[in-house]
């Protein structure tokens, strides 16, 4: 579907390997921590980060008045919202899908508590089969490259220009 045709509504993200490079439940355990250098890590010390435009693009698009939600399979529940909260980005989220399952779930919960029509939402993603079960529901998809998420390419994505 053309993007201009259905204006997004609502922007969704996945978590791991789309705004930060690494998967919570494989590689890191918590509870994480902010150190004294404002870096964050995990229990065992291992440094984590999001992608690095990652605050500048959620930080836009609400500028651009849309609403973002998160939809994330991650089993490490509390670690995904302490991520969050630790990166400075739990603000930006009006709606948060954070549980095993399936994306179709994630996003059929997200249709119940907005009323937003699938096809007025979009969603990023760097794995195929997420993007391809939400993409039966109708929700506009992008999938996010190997080298992570970066501000040119959702605005691309989204045909936003970046005077704003
Ligand atoms: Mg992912």
């Amino acid at each position: 579907m053309d993007i201009s045709s259905k204006t997004p509504k609502i922007i969704v993200f996945d978590l791991d390997r789309t705004l930060w490079p690494f998967q919570v439940d494989k590689d890191t355990t918590n509870p994480f921590r902010r150190t004294e250098k404002n870096t964050v890590e995990d229990a065992s010390g291992k440094l984590v980060s999001t992608f690095p435009q990652v605050f500048d693009i959620l930080y836009d698009l609400i500028s651009r008045g849309f609403v973002l939600g998160v939809a994330s399979r991650i089993e490490d529940i509390m670690g995904a919202y302490q991520l969050l909260e630790l990166f400075n980005l739990n603000s930006f989220f009006t709606y948060k899908e954070i549980y095993p399952t399936s994306k179709i779930l994630h996003f059929k919960e997200l249709h119940r508590k907005t009323g937003f029509p699938y096809e007025t939402m979009v969603f990023f993603d760097d794995d195929e089969r997420n993007i391809k079960a939400v993409q039966q529901l109708g929700v506009q998809t992008f999938q996010v490259s190997k080298d992570g998420i970066d501000k040119k390419f959702v605005l691309q994505s989204l045909n936003l220009d970046s005077s704003h």
